[in-house]
């Protein structure tokens, strides 16, 4: 090694080291350990750390929602739609369920805030009876902000069979909400990790059914409506498909991916590729293909 290769990885590696407490040193070391867990060879050799659920899903069935959270990870206060998937589009989602044998174990209906659909009881009353008649053992889930006059009238309506989680949010500053526009391919330790290797929010949520189909997460489709990269698939993955092309193109522009232990921020924070992103999305939103509807049956037909 010369010299001028010592002096480097001493400035690069031993200096920014200098001067920190033991806990300091000892945080430092795990995270740079998690960084090097996603880089491609180690990803290679043991996986990936979170596979993709096959049993849960998260359905995003509006991105219309009455609080405008910092770093809303739908970007319902970045990039605001009124955009929502129709009862059509859940009927479809539940008969191809059916069709290809798939029993959920969890649905859980999020958003945006999923009380404001504008058919959001015709939306429940669909889950109830595909539970009652096909699946029983399925737990159907809401997660509401709880905020405002009406969406706590609608809570109160909410049929029994249904779980509520309220997180009762009061303003736009979240006290547990991250960088999530803090793009990974943004910092430079991230430059060359395997993006497939995704966060755990995939295994632990479940995949994602958006108005423009299936991603690998919720999340990854509220990205493609700002990137506008159309990856929805309009059907479900088999069961042996990892959805791996998905999670290397939005994991690697999701701030969740990042296995820092970040402090949460009370304000917008935004890293180039984003920023750039939501300037192009505001003078022209990106077209994104529809996920397939399917009417109700008429009277008489199966
Ligand atoms: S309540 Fe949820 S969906 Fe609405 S802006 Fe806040 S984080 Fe986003
Ligand atoms: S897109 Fe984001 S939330 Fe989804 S798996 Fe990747 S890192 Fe996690």
């Amino acid at each position: 090694m010369d010299q001028t290769l010592w002096i480097r990885s001493y400035r690069r590696y031993v200096k920014p080291l200098l001067g920190r407490s033991a806990s300091q040193l000892a945080s430092e070391f795990i995270r740079r350990i998690l960084i090097l867990r996603v880089t491609p060879g180690f990803t290679r050799v043991l996986g990936l750390q979170n596979p993709r659920s096959r049993e849960l899903i998260e359905i995003d069935i509006t991105y219309i929602c009455n609080l405008k959270c910092f770093n809303c990870n739908r970007s319902c206060e970045q990039q605001p739609t009124n955009d929502h998937m129709s009862v059509g589009q859940l009927r479809y989602f539940l008969e191809q369920s059916r069709a290809r044998g798939v029993k959920w174990k969890r649905i859980r209906l999020v958003g945006g805030e999923p009380t404001i659909h504008p058919k959001f009881m015709d939306v429940v009353n669909l889950l109830l009876q595909y539970r009652d008649t096909y699946c029983p053992d399925t737990r159907i889930e809401l997660t509401t902000n709880g905020y405002g006059r009406y969406v706590n009238k609608v809570i109160g309506k909410i049929p029994p069979g249904i779980e509520v989680h309220n997180s009762a949010k009061e303003s736009q500053v979240q006290p547990t909400f991250s960088t999530f526009n803090v793009a990974p391919i943004d910092e430079p330790e991230y430059a060359k990790a395997e993006f497939a290797n995704g966060c755990p929010i995939t295994s632990e949520c479940g995949i994602g059914l958006t108005p423009y189909g299936y991603y690998p997460c919720a999340i990854a489709g509220a990205i493609d409506r700002t990137f506008g990269l159309d990856l929805g698939r309009k059907e479900l993955p088999d069961f042996d498909d990892n959805m791996e092309p998905e999670l290397r193109r939005f994991c690697a522009l999701c701030g969740h991916f990042k296995r820092d232990r970040e402090a949460p921020v009370d304000g917008p924070v935004q890293s180039p590729v984003w920023r750039a992103a939501y300037a192009r999305a505001r003078c022209q939103p990106p077209r994104l293909s529809r996920f397939p509807e399917m009417n109700e049956p008429g009277p008489g037909k199966p």
